[in-house]
């Protein structure tokens, strides 16, 4: 340890990482090299609060001890198999999975049909909505009885749900999706919250609504619950699949283990990822039902490292934080601290706040700053967050984070948005 603190270091980081790496993204000025909870410290020591949480997958915040316990256990018994051969984690992951999305439906409303009822694990957010496309086809060409080559699905404006090319075919953002064609066509693109509009595009050959319950990537926007409510009615009245993109939404971040459960309704496939990871390693799962997720036959889809021994062992544990309760309750109570906080700025340098539990977008007043700019000053405070789209920012620390720490981040940004 150097008894003085300096960014020396860092320095010579950025600019190697500059030099050799592909520029895909436009990271701060920051180099992380331990962390622990809601707090990374870089590489001359200087420590920060970490309020983006690696995009939600870092709910149980860094390095928790009983997910570093599990993984370091498996590390010593058996890391990878293939699916060519099971293996001992992977019939509990999947089951005890499946049993957390079923509990969660128990307070949904008479409507809801959908149950838990199977599971497949891949490795990726991005794969797993790939995986969910082809199983919702699939189940349109054999169940529902669409003419081969002409299945729909029905997707909303702002979505984010990975970069594939694909996924990106229906992504309404041009930074994600220009130059990167021809795109996979197939996808019907209606007004988020507009239930009118999404009832005019499902026809006799939409197999599925594709949505996200809140809109991370967009600027954490929460339609009203009739819009969930009315989505899941549609579904159920077309014979559709309701598949929700819980990926950022799911696993604790908004006070329940998923987003859907505040409207009450439980969609037919659940698609998770992030922090089903632990902050550990790429786990994500499409879960639904058995005549759905059922259609698939061997062969035709999978992963070499999907529902791997140590992603079956880490999700495991994840899904033991989740089946206490605690980290939803921590969620819903701190969350409430966050949003009265912020809430007191908007008039203030903030024009508007919106969000669910410990998760925010935050608009920054345009004629201030924008939203990197704030997350650049909020760096120097030491608070990590990010910026999504303009002058928006997104708060979305650990769950394991305080109420002291919570009140200090806003400090941070309050007296950053002052000019302070
Ligand atoms: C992050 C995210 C994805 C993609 O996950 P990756 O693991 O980055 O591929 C998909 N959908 C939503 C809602 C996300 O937030």
């Amino acid at each position: 340890m150097t008894a003085t603190v300096d960014n020396h270091r860092g320095a010579e980081a950025i600019a190697e990482a500059e030099q050799w790496t592909a520029h895909n993204y436009h990271p701060l000025p920051v180099v992380i090299a331990d962390a622990e909870g809601a707090w990374v410290t870089d590489v001359d020591g200087k420590r920060y609060l970490d309020c983006l949480a690696a995009y939600s997958a870092l709910n149980f915040g860094h390095r928790h001890p009983l997910l570093v316990a599990a993984a370091r256990g498996q590390l010593d018994r058996v890391t990878l198999t293939s699916r060519a051969f099971l293996h001992d984690q992977f019939g509990p992951f999947c089951r005890e999975l499946a049993e957390l999305c079923a509990e969660s439906q128990s307070g949904a409303a008479g409507e809801a049909r959908g149950t838990a009822e199977m599971v497949l694990p891949m490795n990726t957010g991005a794969e797993a909505i790939e995986t969910a496309i082809k199983v919702a086809r699939a189940w349109g060409y054999r169940i529902k009885g669409v003419p081969d080559g002409q299945a729909t699905i029905v997707v909303a404006a702002g979505n984010f749900h990975g970069r594939t090319t694909t996924i990106v075919s229906f992504s309404t953002d041009p930074e994600a999706r220009a130059g990167f064609g021809p795109y996979t066509p197939g996808f019907r693109i209606v007004p988020y919250g507009d239930l009118e509009a999404m009832a005019e595009a499902i026809d006799d050959t939409t197999v599925a609504v594709l949505i996200e319950p809140i809109q991370g990537e967009a600027g954490v926007y929460v339609p009203p619950d009739e819009y969930l409510v009315g989505v899941r009615s549609l579904c159920t009245t077309h014979n559709v699949l309701f598949v929700a993109d819980e990926i950022q939404s799911g696993l604790g971040r908004t006070g329940d283990t998923f987003a859907v459960q505040h409207a009450g309704v439980v969609p037919d496939l659940y698609v998770l990822g992030k922090a089903l990871g632990g902050g550990i390693v790429p786990v994500s799962a499409v879960v639904g039902r058995r005549d759905v997720l059922g259609v698939l036959r061997p062969g035709e889809h999978g992963s070499t490292f999907g529902g791997n021994p140590m992603a079956c062992a880490v999700g495991r544990a994840v899904v033991g934080l989740l089946r206490t309760g605690e980290y939803q309750e921590r969620a819903k109570r701190l969350g409430a601290v966050l949003h009265e906080r912020l809430g007191s700025l908007v008039g203030h340098g903030i024009v508007a706040v919106r969000g669910r539990g410990l998760w925010a977008g935050v608009d920054i007043d345009p004629t201030l700053m924008t939203g990197r700019q704030a997350t650049e000053r909020l760096l120097a405070r030491g608070v990590l967050a990010k910026d999504t789209h303009g002058s928006t920012i997104r708060l979305a620390p650990p769950l394991v984070i305080t109420s002291d720490e919570v009140h200090w981040a806003v400090d941070q940004l309050s007296e950053v948005v002052a000019g302070d």
